[in-house]
């Protein structure tokens, strides 16, 4: 585990809490039945409401090989996150995004501690450097996280400088 890759899951930005868990099991039946992989690609999934699923089985108790970031040395080496929503289309500092925001940060800030990584290091992967936290479009060339999604990320006020503050 050598740092965490943000995505989006580019679905519904309009959902309720309880119709949450339901969306993640068709994501999982989508990448288990139409792509025929072992189990959900993403490590991780938050939702508006701040709920954390632990995506592919495994996750939450150590490293597990995911199938997010399309780049094989990426996957092995890193956690995908994905937020629930498009992040091309809708701005994720909208009020109706702070609880995914916070959720967010806290869970990558927990990921990143429990393996001693601070977010602003580097790691390099398939001889590209990038930092710890980075976006899905930093590896391979995809809109996701999206436009609002990669702006958050990199703000001075953003995710990664958010979580580098909580873990100092
Ligand atoms: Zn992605």
């Amino acid at each position: 585990m050598q740092g965490v890759v943000l995505h989006h899951t580019a679905g519904a930005n309009s959902y309720s809490k309880e119709e949450s868990a339901g969306i993640v099991r068709s994501y999982q039946t989508m990448h288990i039945v139409t792509n025929g992989w072992c189990d959900l690609g993403y490590n991780f999934l938050v939702d508006k409401y701040g709920q954390v699923f632990e995506g592919r089985a495994g996750s939450l108790d150590g490293h597990v090989r995911g199938a997010h970031a399309g780049v094989r040395e990426v996957n092995d080496n890193t956690t995908g996150v994905a937020m629930m929503g498009n992040f091309e289309t809708s701005n994720i500092r909208d009020a109706e995004w702070d609880a995914l925001r916070d959720a967010t940060t806290r869970l990558i800030g927990w990921r990143l501690d429990d393996y001693g990584l601070r977010p602003l290091q580097n790691l390099t992967l398939n001889g590209q450097t990038e930092f710890r936290v980075s976006g899905h479009r930093n590896w391979l060339a995809t809109a996701c996280p999206g436009q609002y999604g990669q702006e958050w990320l990199d703000a001075a006020d953003g995710l990664r400088a958010d979580i580098d503050s909580a873990l100092s």
